[in-house]
């Protein structure tokens, strides 16, 4: 697990949605227990709650500290791999299921932010996915093509559009998606806290489980505090699952590999720089494989980030990347000075693509976002939860845990990698 020494994570100071649960003190029980206070695990929780099921939430941290609460808010629609891919590998028919899925998945989370208020500063105004270079110019043209195929508004942007939009001449096209967009992830997964609440779920904070268990034709899980005990449970820890945990608590980390992803936001723009510098507010992130975007937020800071950890041997040299990308993207900036600071863990494995499990009877989970969790675990919290009451059906097949072969020592080429290509470069000097 990385360590957040030193970390100010913007999202927890501008969040305006609050956190306003304590530990779980007695012995419960209910119709499922849900582990993990993510998007996975509460929008679970809510739309069980609304189906009539009453959920049972234990966190082991705050709401959002695992990568719900540190990611960049891309709401994006689909996962890295392209449609026609996505066919090749799933087959016709989950190939289809996942693509339709997750291609809506960004109008339930903006729906589900209308409906509840949730105050994340949603802007709905579609993503750019900026290209670097010939290679990332023709990568956006065949995705273009593979979603316009699909019937998706999605359109490549010519170079001079694209600078218009980020301000920036960097960048020889941009790949519009008008189904994405950005919110303010903490106060998202904040929010779906609150409204799975008020409809009937009991979310308990700093409440670790440390051990599970059936007996009886119902799953105990132990915490600290108290046992929580129902028919159901589904594993919701993803990327913060921690593998010195027991049995199935550990299983998620198994077959993840950890990306490390941190990000810079610099202090509010005044006023003429937010006119030039993403006047629309746009999300983007790059077609390169050590990938970059960058955002504003409603109070006009510029967020930018990229592959790597700020641990304190790699702060500086990222730290100093981070600036100098950004010197080099916009100059008008000028010197530039970071308010805030975080990093996270992003889990991946080997098919880019999420994946459900069955971890004993009435034990579900799905994890793997590979860095595309919030549409994606929006919506299959919906449907566990729609199959948990056997009213609907994943999107995905339920596969065994796979191992990850070599995964620290991935993680750790990520943390060293990263930073040795950061170290040596800008913005301006590769593709
Ligand atoms: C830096 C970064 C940038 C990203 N950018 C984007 C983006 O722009 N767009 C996008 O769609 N996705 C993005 N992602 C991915 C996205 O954030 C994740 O896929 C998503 O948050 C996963 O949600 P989750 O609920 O499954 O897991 P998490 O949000 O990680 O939640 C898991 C929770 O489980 C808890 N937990 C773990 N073990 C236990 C236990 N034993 N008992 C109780 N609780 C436990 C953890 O404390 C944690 O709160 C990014 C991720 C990172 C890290």
């Amino acid at each position: 697990m990385l360590s957040d020494r030193g970390h100010d994570n913007l999202w927890a100071r501008t969040a305006r949605e609050a956190d306003p649960f304590s530990p779980l003190a007695s012995d419960i029980s209910a119709d499922v227990a849900i582990i993990g206070a993510g998007f996975t695990g509460l929008s679970t929780a809510l739309h069980l709650a609304e189906r009539g099921l009453k959920a049972v939430v234990l966190e082991a941290q705050a709401i959002g500290h695992g990568g719900s609460g540190r990611n960049v808010g891309l709401v994006n629609a689909g996962m890295w791999v392209k449609p026609d891919d996505l066919i090749q590998t799933q087959g016709q028919e989950w190939g289809q299921r996942l693509i339709s899925a997750l291609g809506d998945g960004p109008k339930l989370v903006f729906d589900l932010v209308e409906r509840f208020d949730i105050a994340c500063e949603p802007e709905r105004n579609g993503t750019l996915h900026l290209a670097v270079g010939d290679s990332g110019l023709a990568d956006l043209r065949d995705r273009e093509a593979q979603w316009q195929a699909l019937g998706a508004p999605v359109k490549l942007l010519d170079a001079g559009t694209a600078a218009r939009l980020t301000g920036t001449h960097a960048f020889r096209g941009a790949l519009h998606d008008a189904r994405a967009g950005t919110i303010q992830p903490l106060a998202y997964a904040r929010g779906l806290a609150r409204a799975a609440a008020a409809a009937g779920t009991r979310i308990f904070t700093h409440t670790p489980a440390t051990k599970v268990a059936r007996t009886g034709g119902h799953w105990q899980v132990e915490t600290p505090g108290g046992t929580a005990r129902a028919p159901w449970l589904v594993v919701a820890t993803n990327a913060y699952t921690d593998p010195a945990q027991p049995g199935l608590l550990a299983a998620p980390q198994q077959e993840l590999t950890i990306l490390p992803f941190f990000q810079f936001a610099t202090r509010p723009l005044p006023g003429e720089l937010a006119d030039r510098i993403l006047p629309e507010r746009h999300g983007c992130w790059d077609t390169r494989l050590i990938m970059t975007s960058f955002r504003r937020d409603r109070e006009n800071r510029l967020i930018f980030g990229s592959v790597g950890s700020l641990e304190s041997w790699s702060v500086a040299a990222q730290k100093s990347f981070a600036r100098r990308s950004l010197r080099q993207l916009f100059p008008v900036l000028g010197e530039v000075e970071f308010e805030a600071r975080w990093h996270g863990q992003i889990g991946m494995n080997k098919s880019h693509l999420p994946r459900f499990h069955v971890f004993g009877e009435q034990a579900i989970g799905v994890c793997g976002f590979n860095g595309r969790g919030i549409a994606p675990g929006t919506v299959f919290g919906k449907q566990m939860a729609g199959l948990i009451c056997g009213a609907g059906e994943m999107a995905l097949p339920a596969t065994p845990v796979e191992n990850a072969s070599f995964a620290s020592l991935r993680t750790w080429s990520y943390r060293l990698g990263s930073c040795a290509v950061h170290l040596i470069s800008g913005y301006g000097s590769r593709s």
